[in-house]
């Protein structure tokens, strides 16, 4: 019996990386410490937000940071908005960022932080009230050197400008300590398309190595998205752009499948972007229903709800596709599932796409998201880049570094898996990018910590 309280979300990451490193270890077993030391954060912040309504009443949240590890940098990771917020979840994301930030190649800590509250439903005032409140507590741990907090969940430009601006006021200080910045106070070209993009040109390598029938050029290809927030509308627009079909989208209330062959247009993307910053929900796109062009399925996911599909990415939350989803995947023909959103596959779900990745040849290859979602980060670490040079890049070198990134990120995940995956990956089997990710990652960061005495 532990003493610790359960954290079931920060448990399942830590036996992923655990299950993913026994090959390593077992050669390497010296690692094991650094293993035993590297799951413990630096630093755990909490606080107290307290914060007006519009009716002058008082109101109060939890408030979180996560400084998980420095080893590599400052600490970098999202903040999240969401009624689910708490310690585990956290715990979960700012140690899967940490070694996500390792596979960008760039000189980045990881943490993550948030809060209960939630800003569906409030008015633009009580969430600049939040946000006030937030930063007056969490500016006392955060610096562009310490600790650069970005978006995740429920945070977008317009909270990153109410914390910015609480930040500087609070500090009298105008510096790198956010990213996700408007691009014309410090912001990055890119960085709001950056995790959608990168996503898409991770799983470019992937096809090109797997199922290149299955090119993201060609209309026959049938891609299904879950979600409809940042990165699911910025993936969604990047394969429309390069000829492929979006067939899926999704939010916490159900999904919008297309009927037509067409699957969705920039046109409805863009229109589901604008109602998202309204907090509006895919339900009022029922009208496209009563065209016929898609259908509206209340209370579910899409992942059961397609007959037919060749890449899917998940890209809403933690835990979104089950093992009888990911049956129903392999069952409709997918061949690579990639993750925009972290842990978005359940324990069990990953277990179907790795049985079915060493059946060989017609296998699904699947890709965990500190490595296919990287992409974020990696724009946000070129923004703290620019904002200590005083310069902004243009959107094409912004683009092109993201690219390369990612496809270094690929190799490295591909060189790992091919070296530790733990099986022989002979012949037409792929070898497994969850070890591959989770290997490189751990290695960069144990090296870097034992080299700084942090193990021995
Ligand atoms: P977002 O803009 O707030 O969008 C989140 C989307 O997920 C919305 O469609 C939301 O539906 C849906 N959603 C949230 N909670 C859900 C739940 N419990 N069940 C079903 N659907 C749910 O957030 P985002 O930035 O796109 O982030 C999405 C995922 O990507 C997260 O896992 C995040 O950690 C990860 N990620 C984000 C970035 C980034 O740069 N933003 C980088 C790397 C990874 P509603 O609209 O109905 O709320």
């Amino acid at each position: 019996m532990s003493q610790l309280p359960s954290e079931p979300e920060f448990e399942q990451a830590l036996s992923e990386l655990t299950t993913s490193l026994r090959s390593f270890l077992k050669a390497h077993p010296d690692y094991q410490k650094a293993v035993d030391i590297v799951q413990v954060p630096e630093r755990v912040i909490q606080f107290r937000v307290v914060w007006e309504d519009d009716k002058g009443q008082a109101q109060v949240n939890r408030g979180f940071r996560v400084q998980y590890n420095s080893s590599l940098g400052p600490y970098k990771g999202g903040l999240r908005l969401h009624p689910s917020v708490n310690l585990s979840i956290l715990k979960f994301l700012g140690f899967e960022q940490t070694f996500k930030n390792a596979l960008t190649g760039l000189n980045m800590g990881g943490g993550k932080g948030g809060s209960d509250f939630d800003p569906k439903g409030k008015s633009d005032a009580e969430i600049r009230r939040f946000c006030v409140s937030f930063m007056t507590q969490l500016s006392k741990h955060i610096g562009q050197d310490i600790d650069v907090p970005a978006g995740d969940i429920g945070v977008g430009g317009r909270e990153i400008g109410f914390l910015f601006g609480a930040y500087r006021k609070l500090r009298n200080e105008f510096t790198g300590v956010l990213t996700g910045k408007g691009l014309h106070w410090g912001g990055s070209n890119i960085r709001p398309e950056a995790t959608g993009y990168g996503l898409i040109y991770f799983v470019e390598h992937m096809i090109a190595k797997a199922c290149p029938e299955y090119s993201l050029s060609k209309s026959s290809t049938l891609v299904a998205i879950s979600g409809s927030g940042n990165v699911s509308q910025f993936t969604a627009l990047k394969v429309i752009e390069l000829g492929a079909t979006v067939v899926s989208l999704s939010d916490s209330k159900g999904s919008l499948i297309a009927n037509t062959d067409s699957g969705f247009s920039k046109d409805v993307v863009e229109k589901i972007g604008q109602l998202k910053l309204k907090g509006g929900s895919l339900e009022s796109f029922k009208s496209f229903a009563d065209e016929g062009k898609y259908t509206y399925h209340p209370g579910q996911r899409p992942w059961k709800l397609l007959s037919k599909v060749h890449i899917a990415l998940p890209g809403a939350t933690q835990n979104e596709v089950s093992a009888d989803e990911a049956e129903a995947l392999v069952k409709s023909g997918v061949r690579i599932v990639a993750e925009g959103s972290n842990m978005g596959c359940t324990k069990e779900a990953i277990a179907v796409f790795e049985a079915s990745r060493k059946k060989g040849s017609s296998g699904v290859w699947y890709a965990p998201g500190k490595a296919s979602n990287c992409g974020g980060v990696a724009v946000s670490g070129l923004e703290m880049a620019q904002n200590s040079q005083r310069l902004t890049w243009s959107p094409e070198e912004v683009d092109a570094k993201l690219k390369n990134i990612m496809e270094d990120c690929y190799n490295v995940c591909l060189r790992a898996g091919e070296q530790w995956s733990g099986e022989e990956t002979s012949g037409d089997v792929l070898p497994s990018l969850l070890a591959g990710a989770n290997v490189a990652g751990f290695i960069k960061v144990a090296d870097a910590m034992k080299a700084q005495g942090d193990w021995w």
